[in-house]
């Protein structure tokens, strides 16, 4: 089935400055990021083609293979990873992506510094945190992301800039729970802004097809929209 990329964008982008004008939020100050896993080339460059330059990709692989042709095309492309990223695949989600938004172990900031190091790359991070029940990624304790804070202050990650926080909303119809999820991370993400006071923590990704409207009310910065602009994917490919 074919999907309208273009016109979809249209919609999603007024869904969301009308639920930032709900929110009583700024306009403007919901990014949105286009998921665009499984679907190929030529969907993202309608999606540019509609004025889209910012995509989220799961898997490196994909990643490295779809986007760099893009991005030599169009600088103003900024590709985020958005999935679990085993320490093997860093080399090449920091050669091909702006932002990494699973950080969910320590471990992985010491291979991101390793490989961002080697190409002389600064590299923006956030920490993903665990907020539902069924997803299992992101970091459990806030502990251990406060632990990873104070380990850049120390200066231990010169090339690891810390840019704030996502989650994955638990995926049901209850939409309490979903809140709740993001209510979870924002209370997060407040904390640790008051305790760094001297790093920039501002993005808060959370929010996707289902449920960015909630997320926008419970302040969400950046919503990583897959499904609503591109379609249903195909796992089978
Ligand atoms: C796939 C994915 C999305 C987009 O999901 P949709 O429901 O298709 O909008 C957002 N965030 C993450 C981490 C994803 O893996």
């Amino acid at each position: 089935m074919s999907v309208n990329v273009a016109e979809n964008l249209k919609i999603i982008n007024q869904k969301i400055r009308e639920a930032e004008k709900r929110a009583g939020r700024a306009e403007g100050s919901v990014k949105l990021m286009a998921v665009s896993k499984f679907h190929p080339a030529e969907d993202v460059l309608s999606a540019i083609g509609a004025g889209q330059f910012l995509f989220g990709e799961n898997r490196v692989q994909e990643a490295s293979e779809k986007f760099p042709p893009i991005i030599e095309a169009n600088p103003d492309v900024e590709l985020h990873m958005i999935g679990v990223l085993q320490s093997n695949k860093v080399k090449n989600a920091v050669k091909v992506a702006a932002c990494i938004e699973s950080v969910d172990r320590l471990s992985l900031l010491d291979e991101i510094e390793k490989q961002c190091s080697k190409i002389e790359k600064n590299i923006k991070v956030l920490f993903e945190f665990h907020t539902g029940e069924e997803s299992k990624s992101g970091f459990e304790s806030e502990e251990e992301v406060i632990e990873a804070l104070t380990a850049i202050q120390n200066g231990k990650y010169p090339h690891v800039i810390p840019a704030g926080f996502m989650t994955m909303a638990p995926f049901t119809d209850d939409k309490e729970r979903v809140r709740k999820s993001f209510v979870m991370l924002r209370e997060l993400s407040e904390r640790m802004k008051a305790k760094f006071p001297q790093f920039n923590l501002n993005e808060l990704s959370m929010g996707m097809s289902g449920d960015f409207e909630i997320a926008i009310e419970e302040g969400s910065t950046l919503v990583r929209v897959g499904t609503a602009i591109f379609g249903e994917r195909d796992y089978s490919k």
